[in-house]
Formats: structure tokens, C-alpha cells, sequence
């Protein structure tokens, strides 16, 4: 059984972003302003662009069939759909150079990533999750850098430095009081200087401090361990969704919105498939932390 969660002192709401709050400069807008127009004291994660995660895995198939034009294309994308929100986030200025060079050293070095795989057609587990990290790292970079363009007192956290994993590539499990630990000393003052932390969701660091991912949809695990570590008041998932479903809304469109779950049905409809939630999102909170569940297209 995990520890209890930490009791809640300094009120912190954590929200979560997920990739289709994500898609586009308008949706990135959005999802600024609902942290601009938040409460405080707030932590944000964020995931990977709508459809990154799924674009850096085709990758790994063209990098394993030495596609190598497609490999080009879908790293040559990608760059350029970063490129384009960061430019869209903060018009002008140092900020908006540092936030492009970044970004431009990030893809530099993916493809660097690319270079020996191509040639043996195939892609360790670890450079997988290394990989797939860009996604997420990169977005949550735009989002700090926006905020700030707004005049929101932001800065950038690396998940490496606050989720401790088992290692396990592709599927890591976090390991709770570790990351309790480093959540609190590094988010806490961070908090204090009345700055809202963004942090990169779905990955953590394994054993030797390298990346590993959590697993499809890990973004919400994160959320819900920070949530913990910090004793938050709230967490809420901005989704594309209007809630938790009674049923799969593209296969079952009248479906409606579940007004309250505790949380061992949440899980439960979680381990069996629900999108919504990451199947392991709950474990870190047991009962103390209320999850809201939000449509980010209507706050
Ligand atoms: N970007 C990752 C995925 O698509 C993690 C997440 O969205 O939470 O699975
Ligand atoms: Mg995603």
C-alpha cells in the first residue's frame, strides 16, 4: 500500500494538460489563461501536442524499417509544430530566442538520437523513452515560456528531478516517498517565490537519474504525485472531454457525464479501459485530494 499523502498545507491546486488542450496556438492560449486566471499557489503539467506522443512512436517503426525520408519528415514536422506555438506563446524578444534555440538543440539532438539506430534498425528500450521525453519537455518549455509572456512569474522544472521511477523502461512505476521528497524540496520553494512551477508529465527518472516514461496517458500520474507530495488542495485534468463517461463518447454518443465517483470506482473504470484517467492516476492520492475533471474548451 502507498504512504499516505502528505496533509494539505499551503492550499496548491495542481492542473494537468493534456495533449488535446494542447493541439494548437488557440488551445495553448486557452490553457494559459486558465492558469493565468487560476488560483494560486499552482502547478502546472503538461503533455506532449496532441498527437506528438503517437508521431515520436512512428518514429521508433521507421527508425526499426530504416525508413530513413520518413524519419526526416516526422522529426522536420514536429520541429516546426514547436516552433510555431513558441512563436505564437511569446511574440518577441530574448525570451522567444532562448525559447527557439532550445528547441532547436532539443531536435538537433533527436536526431542525432536517430543516426546509429537507422543504420541497425533497431532502438533500445532507454532510447525510446528518451525519445518520446522530447515531446513532453518541449511542451512544457513553450508553456513556461508563455506564461511568463503574459507576466505570470513561471519557471521550468525537469520531471527528472522530482519523479523517481523503478527504471523500467516504457512502463516505470514511480517510487512515492522519493518523489515525495523531491517534490517538496524543489516545488516548495518554488511555490514560496510565488512562482507557478510547469513540469513535464509522463516521465520520471529511473535509477541512474535517466528518463523513463509511465506508461500511455502518463501525464495524469504525474499530476496526482505532485498532487500528493504537496498536499493539494485540488487537481484538475483539463481534457477533451466533459468528464468521466458512463461509456466511450465515440462509440457510445449519448454517453453522459458522471457527476461524482469515489475513488475506487474511478479506479476501477480506469483499470478497464476509461481514456480518461491513467489507470494508475489514483494510487498516489488514495482518498485525500479531490480530482476534477474538466473540458478545457469550457472552464
Ligand atoms: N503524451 C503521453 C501519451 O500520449 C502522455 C500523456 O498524454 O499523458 O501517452
Ligand atoms: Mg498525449
Amino acid at each position: 500500500m502507498p504512504e499516505r499523502p502528505a496533509r494539505r498545507t499551503d492550499g496548491v491546486t495542481v492542473h494537468k494538460f493534456g495533449g488535446a488542450s494542447l493541439a494548437d496556438a488557440r488551445a495553448l492560449q486557452n490553457a494559459l489563461s486558465i492558469v493565468e486566471k487560476g488560483d494560486r499557489p499552482a502547478v502546472v503539467v503538461v503533455s506532449a501536442f496532441a498527437g506528438v506522443t503517437d508521431s515520436l512512436l512512428s518514429l521508433v517503426r521507421d527508425l526499426s524499417a530504416g525508413n530513413d525520408s520518413a524519419v526526416r519528415r516526422t522529426i522536420g514536422d514536429l520541429e516546426s509544430r514547436y516552433e510555431t506555438a513558441a512563436r505564437a506563446v511569446v511574440r518577441r524578444g530574448a525570451d522567444r530566442q532562448r525559447l527557439l534555440r532550445l528547441i532547436d538543440a532539443a531536435f538537433a539532438e533527436l536526431e542525432a538520437l536517430t543516426r546509429a539506430p537507422l543504420l541497425l534498425r533497431e532502438l533500445p528500450p532507454r532510447a525510446v523513452d528518451r525519445l518520446l521525453a522530447t515531446g513532453e519537455e518541449l511542451a512544457a518549455q513553450v508553456f513556461a515560456a508563455g506564461l511568463s509572456a503574459r507576466g505570470v512569474a513561471a519557471t521550468y522544472v525537469s520531471a527528472l528531478d522530482l519523479v523517481v521511477t523503478d527504471g523500467k523502461a516504457g512502463q516505470a512505476s514511480p517510487i512515492l516517498p522519493a518523489t515525495d521528497r523531491k517534490v517538496r524540496r524543489i516545488l516548495r520553494p518554488c511555490l514560496q517565490k510565488r512562482r507557478v512551477p510547469v513540469v513535464p508529465g509522463f516521465i520520471g527518472a529511473g535509477p541512474e537519474g535517466r528518463v523513463t516514461t509511465l506508461g500511455r496517458g502518463g501525464s495524469d500520474l504525474t499530476a496526482t504525485l505532485l498532487a500528493r507530495a504537496l498536499g493539494a488542495r485540488a487537481v484538475f485534468l483539463w481534457k477533451d472531454v466533459p468528464g468521466f463517461l458512463t461509456a466511450d463518447p465515440r462509440v457510445v454518443p449519448d454517453a453522459r457525464v458522471i457527476p461524482q465517483l469515489n475513488v475506487r470506482e474511478a479506479a476501477e473504470l480506469a483499470y478497464y479501459g476509461a481514456k480518461v484517467l491513467h489507470p494508475r492516476a489514483l494510487i498516489p492520492i488514495a482518498r485525500r485530494v479531490p480530482i476534477f475533471v474538466r473540458p478545457f474548451d469550457r472552464p
